[in-house]
């Protein structure tokens, strides 16, 4: 089991070199699972050899663009291949409605002589509240973190926690800085992926390195720095995390 980084880059990254922050998981028979479908994701793909062919799994952790904005991409691509099936699409059972009504319906309802829906493009799996679902043999977990806050209300993301080959394996997906919320999985995990930013003006969205600083050595031990902003970057491991994951970097589970 192996785990891709296509890109690194936070919703940002245009011309900085990098692509958004979506992954490719790669079991034992070469059977992929993307990790976010983001508006990058046809060239993150291209650059590595392959293409909406070479994808018959995604599962998107939230609605923003750099996670769910090249599923139209995937999906209208994949429908008008005759040589390919549906794509299975793996989603918290909360974002089947607003995938569709809100980011997806727009382009993709009407088919000449037809009206679309989600079922047209894709073998939809919902992820029901506080369950794993299977990709082949492998039982993955969401984990709601708190992405936006929008007045009232938390947005969130869902990462995803898995054992792979006796790995566990966190990766948080778009969070804020909230290790109260989920500290136990920080120290359930063998190797955590950290949303981090960067920048030098924070949208409050996503944790900071400043903030991830404030952590125990035992959990910056183990964890690898993503999505962040272009430009310069700290020195990570003089610091005690593992590091900023580059793009294209390969994580081998086992
Ligand atoms: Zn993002
Ligand atoms: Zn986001």
């Amino acid at each position: 089991m192996r785990l891709i980084f296509l890109g690194t880059g936070s919703a940002f990254t245009i011309n900085s070199g990098n692509y958004h922050s979506n992954m490719l998981l790669v079991d034992d028979n070469d059977s992929k699972l993307l990790i976010d479908c983001g508006s990058d994701a046809r060239l993150s793909l291209a650059e590595l050899g392959m293409n909406y062919k070479d994808i018959h799994h995604v599962y998107i952790s939230h609605l923003h663009a750099d996670h769910a904005g090249g599923l139209e991409w995937l999906g209208f691509t994949s429908y008008f291949d005759p040589t390919c099936s549906q794509p299975n699409l793996y989603i918290h059972h909360s974002l089947e409605t607003p995938l569709w009504e809100k980011v997806l319906s727009g382009g993709m309802t009407s088919l000449q002589g037809s009206i679309a829906n989600l079922n047209t493009y894709f073998k939809v799996h919902l992820i029901k509240e506080n369950e794993p679902f299977k990709w082949n043999k492998l039982s993955l977990q969401t984990v709601q973190t708190m992405h936006v806050m929008n007045g009232f209300r938390i947005v969130p993301s869902f990462g995803l926690i898995f054992t792979a080959n006796d790995t566990k394996v966190f990766i948080t997906t778009d969070t804020q800085f909230a290790p109260t919320q989920i500290c136990d999985f920080y120290e359930w995990a063998d190797i955590i992926f950290q949303d981090c930013e960067t920048t030098k003006a924070p949208s409050g969205v996503h944790a900071s390195y400043a903030e991830l600083l404030t952590l125990s050595p035992e959990i910056r031990a183990k964890m690898w720095l993503y999505h962040y902003n272009p430009g310069d970057l700290p020195d990570a491991k003089a610091d005690g995390f593992r590091g900023f994951v580059v793009k294209g970097q390969v994580f081998n589970f086992g």
